[in-house]
């Protein structure tokens, strides 16, 4: 057990420590569903599976509460992983959290917090013996990061209850009540090669130092993209011959840093002198002192992209459509964007992963075809995969109006409804159970799917007070 396990409500912060034991990156959550399995059975919960990986814990209505309609708490298995150290393993190794005064993070890695602090509460409900209250169930979907893909495949009768209430959200005293729609498109081209000049010597220019961000989240908020200033400062320099280009690694995050290889018969002096010229620039743009391009000796590649090739893809990164196009006034948020979030070079073909997200689905496809119009310039192919509906606010339903009146009563402050423009899964659990009425809440993650991730120790016993009164409240 680590520290956190002592922190206050006990019974929130032992399954968050047990969440941050067990490794659960995108795409690998079976052990943790396993570990949520043991836990719950040790305290006598039903368990269920469906085919996906998707995760049901139920509890049965207290005597005299058997009317009383099922409330879902709902939370994702899955984490972000990144690391400031590239060689962590995600597979392997366990997160360390740590107590940093009133917040909780992790040691180099992102913490989980999102969503294992949604996890957290709800097994903490689940097994919470005082609450007098109608039946509760937490459901737990895996690889929601990497495109809502258990909530996708979640099987309709995970959706069995009346009241859906989604921990993915935050911070406290603000509930999320419709979120934008998105997909993806990956570009795939077959590069032009040749065999790599004699003349000259091999480099690896790498640029770090971006803030990075969630896609959603962080996509107005000037964080810079590594993809297109690096294809910007390579296609400004001359001598110089391209041999691969890589960026990224989550779909879903903005890209902090990239790195190509290539072959320079310059003055290499010159080269240096240009990138702190324009990693300066970057930093000016971004209000940043950490951007920063670095030139390093590196072993010769055997092929490098043809003149043309390298023209055509450095212009494309650099110049592709990104960021917010557009924003919903009313709301106050972006309406619809797009993020490049990765480039990948291997041996047969290039890669290039960019999202679209818009609260309005025609939308999200007419900027997935611009997407795709622009790309398609230099001959690459898209294919749009993991679309997603938007969730359509209904601040009037019952759900909503209690959490509104009951926040007011136990904080004394309104809450805030909203919509955001990131993936939410209750669209997905809308379109599959059209009762449901639905909320997201949360104890928030700033800094989530960076390594600056943490989570606010009091925000969790807020959040934690305040549905242990709901789940009793709503009838
Ligand atoms: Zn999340």
């Amino acid at each position: 057990m680590s520290e956190i396990a002592s922190l206050s409500p006990s019974a929130v912060w032992e399954v968050f420590d047990l969440v941050c034991s067990v490794p659960h990156p995108s795409g690998h959550e079976a052990a943790l569903a396993d570990a949520l399995i043991k836990y719950a059975e040790q305290r006598s919960l039903h368990c269920r599976k469906d085919a996906a990986g998707n995760l049901r814990i139920d509890r049965d209505a207290a005597p005299g509460f058997e009317d009383v309609p099922r409330i879902i708490f709902q939370a994702h298995l899955d984490m972000v992983p990144v690391a400031d150290d590239e060689s962590f393993d995600f597979l392997t190794q366990a997160i360390e959290p740590y107590i940093d005064g009133d917040v909780v993070r992790a040691r180099g890695t992102t913490l989980g917090g999102d969503d294992g602090s949604g996890i957290a509460i709800a097994m903490a409900l689940l097994c919470d013996k005082n609450l007098q209250c109608g039946a509760i169930s937490a459901v737990f979907t895996v690889s929601e990061e990497t495109g809502l893909i258990g909530a996708a495949a979640l099987e309709e009768d995970m959706l069995d209850g009346k009241y859906l209430i989604n921990l993915d959200c935050g911070p406290v005293g603000r509930a999320t009540i419709g979120c934008a729609g998105g997909a993806r498109q990956e570009f795939v081209i077959v590069p032009e090669r040749e065999k790599s000049a004699a003349e000259g010597n091999a480099f690896k220019v790498v640029l770090d130092g971006l803030p990075g961000g969630h896609s959603g989240d962080c996509i107005d908020k000037n964080r810079g993209n590594a993809i297109k200033s690096l294809a910007g400062f390579l296609l400004a320099q001359k001598q110089l011959k391209l041999c691969s280009f890589n960026s990224g690694n989550a779909d879903n995050a903005i890209p902090h840093e990239a790195r190509a290889e290539i072959i320079f018969s310059g003055d290499i002096e010159q080269l240096k002198s240009a990138a702190t010229v324009f990693s300066g620039i970057l930093n000016g743009e971004l209000q940043r002192k950490s951007v920063t391009i670095e030139i390093i000796p590196c072993e010769r590649p055997a092929m490098q992209f043809s003149d043309r090739f390298q023209e055509e893809l450095l212009t494309a990164l650099a110049l592709a459509p990104n960021g917010a196009f557009e924003r919903d006034e009313e709301l106050g948020i972006v309406k619809t964007s797009s993020n490049l979030a990765a480039v990948f070079t291997e041996a047969e073909q290039l890669r290039i992963r960019t999202s679209q997200r818009s609260l309005a689905d025609e939308c999200r496809e007419q900027a997935s075809a611009m997407l795709a119009a622009h790309f398609g310039t230099f001959g690459a192919v898209g294919t749009v995969s993991s679309s997603y509906p938007g969730w359509t606010p209904r601040p009037d339903c019952k759900l909503v109006s209690v959490c509104r009146n009951l926040w007011e009563k136990y904080a004394g402050s309104a809450l805030q409804l909203e919509a955001i423009h990131a993936g939410l899964e209750c669209g997905m659990f809308g379109r599959k159970n059209p009762e449901l009425e639905l909320i997201s809440l949360g104890p928030g993650a700033p800094g989530c799917h960076t390594t600056k991730e943490y989570v606010k120790i009091d925000n969790v016993k807020i959040l934690y007070g305040f549905l242990q009164q709901l789940v009793c409240e709503l009838k």
